[in-house]
């Protein structure tokens, strides 16, 4: 049994003193002051404790692309930002994307993860949005509940789209779609088409109806059909009109922001640390995407850890990878940003958008909340002034837009299963 006293806990309305008792399983007591004797004691030094973050969305890139991260580093990169479970995307080398392969691929993340890594299936055979997997197989056979069309070319037919949902729709899983329209994309670009890109002289580049329109598609057809569908990091005004409108219209349909999204903008973007997908858009949009937040239209947060190595980043524009690593900074910067500056969200909100929520959201069991009896998963924050240091990451990545920013927390100690399986280094 181990106890955290001096910690600053999220309460109902504002942060209390208090203390967190627990076990190899469970979270035994939370509360102001808890008598246990016998239990080794950690002390938080004030430090913020939450319950371990709950992230849908990362690229772990093992198997297959393990120069850029592996599933090691990546876990251990989650485990750096507070995360206690991840979601790994499928585009992956063999992509996991039929029984046989799928069965070697869970035996790893559950031997070498050092914590819970629920794998995506892919929603086509080999992400070329042509043949649907055998939803069922993959279901019945390993349990996959998640799917995925993240990091391939998507599902450019809407009659495959259309398949996959009504196959789904009969199943107790969940598809998410990327949500890009390619035939809206010029060749080569990087960059949101609005008034920056103008600026430099940047033409033909990314129009928002590239996401917002292949949004309404996926929309329009969970209208029709009641599959439990998920859009990925949500970056346009369009789309949250579209998700809107669609859930009140009754669609089994949940989303997420990405840190980068609710932070940064088109005038933010100064080299390919800035070059994610979706780009980075306009004020007007990321105002859009955090009303939808507050207002539950999108309903929680996902990182897109996306890692890439230093000479793929180092490639011209047009050539170099999309994707940002996120693991390590969107609670410190989501905090210092949203909460800290701008004030948009409470503290508390943030912590729910990052844990509970994407764990009801997608049956996840009892994780991502401090309560008693559900699963000792914590992550103890410091509270003070620090600097982001890509060289520091855990992540094999170092590809941040964020590098030198300076933040109000630090994670000091990250709890799994009531065992510690981060702690940062001194110095
Ligand atoms: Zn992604």
């Amino acid at each position: 049994m181990r106890k955290i006293v001096n910690a600053l806990l999220p309460g109902r309305g504002d942060q209390y003193r208090g203390e967190v008792l627990f076990s190899e399983e469970k979270i035994l007591a939370v509360g102001p002051h808890i008598e246990a004797p016998e239990a080794e004691v950690i002390d938080a030094r004030g430090g913020l404790v939450v319950p371990g973050l709950v992230d849908v969305h990362v690229h772990l890139r093992d198997p297959g692309f393990t120069a850029k991260e592996t599933i090691v580093t990546g876990t251990r990169a989650a485990a750096a930002g507070g995360f206690t479970t991840v979601c790994a995307m499928p585009n992956l080398n063999p992509f996991p994307d039929d029984a046989d392969t799928v069965g070697p691929y869970l035996q790893r993340l559950k031997d070498e993860a050092v914590i819970p890594a629920l794998p995506y299936a892919c929603i086509t055979k080999g992400e070329r949005g042509e043949e649907l997997v055998d939803f069922r197989a993959l279901r019945e056979r390993w349990g996959i509940r998640l799917f995925s069309d993240d990091g391939g070319r998507g599902i450019q037919d809407e009659r495959i789209l259309e398949r996959a949902l009504r196959a789904a729709a009969e199943l107790d899983v969940i598809l998410c779609f990327h949500c890009e329209l390619l035939s809206l994309r010029p060749a080569g670009a990087f960059m949101f088409e609005g008034e920056r890109s103008r600026q430099l002289g940047y033409t033909d580049q990314v129009p928002d109806a590239d996401e917002s329109a292949y949004v309404k598609m996926v929309c329009d057809l969970a209208r029709r059909i009641p599959a439990r569908v998920h859009i990925c990091h949500v970056s346009a005004a369009d789309s949250v009109k579209y998700i809107r409108d669609a859930k009140k219209a009754g669609a089994r349909i949940t989303a997420e922001a990405s840190c980068h999204h609710l932070t940064l903008t088109e005038w933010d973007f100064k080299d390919s640390n800035d070059k994610m997908n979706p780009p980075l858009k306009s004020e007007a949009d990321r105002q859009a995407v955090i009303a939808a937040l507050l207002d539950g239209t999108i309903d929680f947060i996902a990182s897109d850890h996306a890692p890439h190595t230093v000479q793929e980043k180092a490639k011209p524009l047009p050539e170099a990878p999309n994707g940002i690593v996120s693991s390590e900074t969107s609670f410190p910067i989501l905090y210092t940003r949203l909460v800290e500056r701008e004030k948009r969200l409470s503290l508390n909100q943030l912590i729910e958008l990052m844990s509970s929520k994407p764990a009801e959201r997608f049956n996840l069991g009892r994780i991502g909340r401090l309560e008693p009896g559900c699963p000792a998963d914590l992550a103890i924050f410091e509270r003070g002034s620090f600097t982001i240091d890509p060289e520091r990451f855990e992540s094999k990545g170092r590809n941040t837009p964020y590098a030198g920013e300076t933040v109000s927390l630090s994670c000091t100690q990250t709890i799994s299963r009531g065992r510690t399986v981060y702690e940062r280094r001194r110095g």
